[in-house]
């Protein structure tokens, strides 16, 4: 295969190349541990069940539980049988009633550090339904260079007009048609992975695969890979492994689950020791909006940069005060060829 250096651009101390962040439900339990701004708990697939009370609908169904168990292979034997559509149903609804009921805290959370992170060349995927991504990425938005973000489950914030081919959250309008943009799915067959099924799915996926094909750093966080989503795993590797700077390339894993688990799952992604695992972002964050920069200066050149660490106060206001010379920075550097300081 061919390979190639990252878009470095010695002259500049920039680097174009982008950094991928891959979100699973630990990272909304991070960004909420206790809860949202009301406590509404933030489930993992491990409960669930219990805690959007689906008991009820899938004992009416007939369909088999054990407390603790993933709640998409649940639901893979539910999809599966075509006379319990009326209950997928109503499953559906009852997740989007919870999730959709869900409000950010004030403060700001790891979701708005990692949205104000990053820069407008990098990406946010995520798997997660509830609104907290979607709702911090409103509120720091002024700043005008986010990440683009990317729902590979649907999302209750998200949007689409599907003949058009466009996506945002739902308040928004197509640009084509001008008619309000439609939910999109939520549940879908997983066991098939069935993710060319739905228009705005499989655009969402991919996004993704042109992402982490092109990517310099790729952070995967709270994402356990469950063997009911082996598909999804599978096309995050084959898009890693076709990537052509991956021998240059970093991946980071922020998990709370202890090493060698997080080894053994994430190990066919990881090139030689150009792996990290940890419990929380510590490279985006110790060099903000400048993480594939700096990394590339560091490792190509030889030539640390001072770090640029976020500071690790929750008031959003003042993070925002933080990083706006940061984004005057990146606006000259793109309009006038301005170097970035480092
Ligand atoms: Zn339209």
């Amino acid at each position: 295969m061919q390979r190639r250096l990252p878009r470095l651009r010695a002259d500049k101390n920039a680097c174009e190349s982008q950094h991928v962040v891959i979100l699973g439900a630990g990272a909304s339990r991070a960004a909420c541990p206790t809860g949202d701004a009301n406590g509404r708990l933030l489930p993992v697939m491990a409960d669930l069940v219990e805690l959007v009370a689906l008991e009820p609908l899938l004992r009416d169904a007939k369909i088999s539980y054990s407390q603790g168990q993933n709640f998409e292979a649940v639901y893979e034997r539910l999809a599966a049988d075509p006379s319990k559509a009326a209950v997928q149903r109503a499953i559906e609804t009852r997740l989007r009633e919870y999730f959709a009921a869900m409000v950010i805290p004030d403060r700001a959370t790891v979701y708005d550090r990692l949205l104000l992170s990053l820069r407008a060349k990098d990406y946010i995927a995520s798997f997660n339904w509830d609104p907290l991504l979607a709702q911090a990425f409103k509120r720091n938005r002024h700043l005008a260079e986010l990440p683009r973000l990317i729902f590979l489950h649907g999302n209750v914030d998200a949007g689409a007009c599907t003949e058009h081919r466009q996506k945002g959250f739902l308040e928004h309008s197509c640009p084509h048609c001008g008619r309000a943009l439609m939910p999109v799915p939520l549940l879908y067959p997983i066991g098939t992975k069935d993710y060319e099924g739905n228009a705005f799915i499989q655009n969402e996926w991919i996004e993704l695969r042109a992402a982490i094909e092109d990517a310099y750093i790729l952070t995967i966080f709270g994402y356990a890979a469950p063997r009911s989503d082996v598909a999804a795993k599978g096309i995050m590797l084959d898009a890693w492994k076709a990537n052509q700077t991956l021998e240059l390339a970093a991946i980071d894993i922020i998990d709370v689950k202890p090493e060698a688990e997080v080894e053994e799952t994430w190990r066919p992604f990881f090139v030689r020791t150009h792996y990290g695992i940890s419990s929380a972002p510590t490279w985006l964050f110790q060099h903000a909006r400048r993480s594939c920069d700096h990394f590339a200066i560091a490792t190509l050149q030889q030539r640390p940069c001072q770090d640029n660490p976020l500071p690790t106060t929750d008031d959003l206001a003042a993070l925002h005060a933080w990083v706006a010379p940061l984004v005057s920075q990146e606006v000259a550097l793109r309009d006038e060829g301005t170097p970035l300081p480092c």
